[in-house]
């Protein structure tokens, strides 16, 4: 286990954990909401730190990423946890594994064998993917850290469900980011996902702000989060706060985990909200899973 980077100690003895706007507090023995920190004696500590449960080598596109390193490898990794609680996860095997055995059978690999194996692969960079990459965040930090040494790239797809406090530390490290922004309400959030959209909105802004290569990415879900009036408050927003130059990706999302009962998104929804990126001046716009 590896001390956590972000908590401080609340009443009680209790641990209250900094990493994400959920600000679990954690009496000893316990876990955080996203299963994979724990506090042992006063201190908190990362389980997943040199865990990654999911090694693969993607093409960059896959990420999904369409304007930077095109054409390039990505050396792609994710451990267990999540932070949020999405209804229709595709990644639930990981970011819904709350079991402690599992997260420790995970083989070891240090970060500079992370970057030894990007490297022996060619892949251009490094992807902190698959669960939540903001809770594993330490482990992030000091993979990105030797990376950057190496002049090897390094992509965060991330759901942006962090405090500005870590999004300080960890954003400056990663070279470019695809955000998941799940919906343009904050009941969307609270209904879907168990989070909120402000603390969403101003990470996306740090690091819009830090000038560093941003993409953003929405699974239109039939009924949800499709409205032509939540696509319309995405859109202005982006344009307003961002630029109409970030790349955005609308994908298609099919029935899964607590959302079975819904249709698959129709090709003619993706098309709608394309159709309304490009009337705002958006010029990078890209449909997926259809
Ligand atoms: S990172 Fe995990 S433990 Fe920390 S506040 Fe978020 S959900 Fe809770
Ligand atoms: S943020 Fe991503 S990994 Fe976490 S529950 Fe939602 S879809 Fe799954």
């Amino acid at each position: 286990m590896k001390e956590a980077a972000f908590y401080h100690c609340g009443a009680g003895g209790a641990i209250i954990c900094d990493l994400c706007p959920r600000g679990c507090i954690i009496a000893s023995g316990g876990v955080g909401f996203c299963g994979v920190r724990r506090h042992v004696a006063g201190k908190l500590y990362s389980l997943v730190y040199g865990r990654p449960a999911a090694m693969q080598i993607d093409p960059i596109e896959k990420k999904p990423f369409r304007e930077y390193l095109p054409g390039t490898a990505a050396f792609s990794i994710g451990t267990f946890g999540c932070n949020l609680d999405c209804a229709c996860c595709q990644n639930d095997e990981l970011s819904g594994c709350r079991h402690l055995d599992v997260m420790a059978a995970v083989p070891v690999r240090e970060p500079e064998a992370i970057v030894r194996l990007a490297q022996h692969y060619c892949c251009a960079s490094i992807a902190f993917t698959y669960n939540e990459p903001t809770v594993f965040a330490e482990y992030v930090a000091d993979v990105a850290t030797i990376a950057r040494r190496e002049g090897v790239a390094t992509l965060l797809v991330s759901n942006a469900y962090i405090t500005p406090m870590a999004a300080e530390t960890l954003f400056p490290l990663i070279d470019a980011a695809n955000f998941d922004l799940k919906g343009f309400s904050d009941d969307f959030y609270r209904g879907h996902c168990g989070g909120r959209l402000a603390p969403v909105l101003e990470a996306i802004r740090f690091f819009f702000r830090l000038g560093r290569h941003l993409e953003l990415t929405q699974l239109v879900i039939p009924t949800r989060n499709d409205s032509p009036d939540m696509i319309r408050a995405f859109l202005d927003w982006v344009g307003e706060q961002l630029s109409p130059e970030v790349p955005l990706h609308f994908t298609a999302f099919f029935p899964h985990l607590r959302l079975t009962g819904l249709p698959r998104t129709p090709r003619s929804t993706l098309e709608r909200i394309r159709e309304l990126a490009l009337a705002r001046g958006f010029r990078h716009v890209y449909l997926g899973n259809c």
